[in-house]
């Protein structure tokens, strides 16, 4: 008999979009998507990486495994809460229901008494300012950094800003925000050194060229021994003879403030003690969806609201929902993992590290993303081998750990209770992974 060449056997491309199973998931996933799953299934046999018999269980499986989106939730054990790289502030539930009625038509600028337009994010509007009563007025921008393109922009373009060397910060991945601030058309005008920065020196440099003075807030990192800063009240008294806009970035998003973060900036102390407008992010603190809030005096946010630069940085519809409900709704997952009783974790720890025979060690949680440098939660983790730590990270559930001197600590202080189950379930099947692997190598 002739030698029949296996890769003749491979079903083809039509036959297999043809399955029931495929062509159900044609309604979920795009065509080309589709063939991509069913075109690597192919590829694997033409290879000889699988059987030609094996392909079309390898595509059923490709696509009932494939979802239209490539990101996966990730249980966050590392202990930081606001975890830059897991997408900053997990939602709160009313926050993830706002979010999904307002995924269709819905009246985010539109009056339905009278069928005119309105303000757009009049709810997110209205909740900031009953949350913030120093404010007279909010708008809410696209995230932090373009509140402080927009401020700049709209008060400075042309002229200076007026800033501390000390508060020149970088915020993460490489952006700072003075190249930032000069981005907008803005001149920095830096006063005083990086540790010590005077009144008199914010005094020196006033004048008929600066546009506003900005205070920032050094959220991520901490300069300690022989400094000094000016306060916003004592910049007040220097700004408002002339009118100058003073304004404090302060990143964090605490809209009052929290008695366990007394060194966290709060929207309305800053504005209490002479801010014109502060800025803030959304996902931090806040607890809420990305975003940027502008608060202060009317005249300017009104000013800032119709400068053309609003348009471009201007929220959508989703956070701007999902941003009223966490400032309307109960407290987020991020304000109750701040505030996670310690007694709590360590049960919560203790029965996880019971049932898998692993030790308990003490563990400090950290705020993260750029808000509280250098502030520790106590709290405790489960201590594993350092090997274990990818194999969580690529398990289903993904879940993910800190890895610190040689070991493989989980902190359950950012994961919801409801999820310890699952948790143990993942270290179970990393550790029996992990024990096959090693035999593999043993034997
Ligand atoms: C985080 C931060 C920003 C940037 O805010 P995003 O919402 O990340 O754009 C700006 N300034 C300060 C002080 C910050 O902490």
């Amino acid at each position: 008999m002739d030698h029949v060449d296996p890769r003749r056997l491979i079903p083809r491309t039509n036959d297999l979009l043809a399955l029931p199973a495929v062509r159900e998931a044609r309604s979920r996933l795009s065509e080309p998507v589709v063939r991509d799953l069913v075109r690597d299934a192919q590829e694997k046999a033409r290879r000889g990486d699988i059987a030609p018999g094996q392909v079309e269980p390898a595509v059923l499986a490709a696509v009932a495994a494939r979802s239209a989106t490539t990101l996966r939730p990730v249980l966050n054990a590392t202990g930081v809460i606001v975890h830059t790289n897991l997408g900053r502030a997990p939602l709160s539930a009313a926050a993830v229901d706002a979010l999904v009625a307002a995924s269709g038509y819905v009246d985010v600028e539109l009056n339905l008494a009278d069928g005119r337009r309105s303000r757009r994010g009049a709810g997110a509007r209205a909740a900031l300012l009953a949350a913030c009563p120093a404010a007279e007025d909010a708008l809410v921008v696209n995230n932090g950094a373009a509140a402080l393109v927009l401020a700049t922009t709209a008060l400075a373009a042309g002229r200076e800003v007026v800033v501390s060397r000390g508060e020149l910060v970088e915020i993460g991945a490489g952006f700072r925000l003075p190249d930032l601030i000069e981005s907008t058309g803005a001149v920095l005008h830096e006063v005083g050194t990086t540790n010590r920065t005077h009144l008199r020196d914010y005094a020196d440099a006033l004048g008929p060229a600066t546009g506003c003075v900005l205070k920032v807030h050094p959220s991520n990192f901490r300069v300690e021994g022989f400094t000094s800063a000016v306060g916003l009240e004592e910049l007040k008294s220097l700004t408002a003879a002339d009118g100058i806009p003073l304004v404090a970035d302060l990143g964090s998003g605490l809209l009052a403030p929290d008695p366990h973060l007394p060194h966290e900036p709060d929207a309305a102390t800053a504005l209490a003690s002479g801010a014109d407008v502060v800025i803030a992010s959304g996902d931090k603190l806040l607890g809420g969806p990305q975003a940027g809030l502008l608060l202060g005096r009317r005249d300017i946010i009104e000013r800032l609201s119709r400068h053309p630069l609003a348009r471009a940085v201007r929220a959508d519809k989703l956070s701007l929902a999902a941003l009223e409900a966490t400032v309307a709704g109960g407290a987020p997952p991020v304000v109750q993992a701040l505030h996670a009783d310690i007694g709590t974790l360590q049960r919560r720890t203790e029965r996880l590290a019971a049932a898998l025979g692993v030790p308990v060690v003490a563990h400090a949680g950290r705020v993260g993303g750029g808000g509280a440098p250098g502030f520790a939660l106590p709290g405790w983790a489960l201590r594993l081998p350092e090997g274990l730590a990818g194999l969580l990270r690529t398990g289903d559930p993904a879940v993910l750990p800190r890895v610190h001197s040689g070991s493989c600590l989980l902190d359950l202080r950012c994961v919801p209770e409801g999820d310890d189950d699952r948790i143990l379930e993942a270290v179970r099947k990393a550790l029996a992974a992990l024990g096959a692997a090693d035999a593999g190598a043993a034997g």
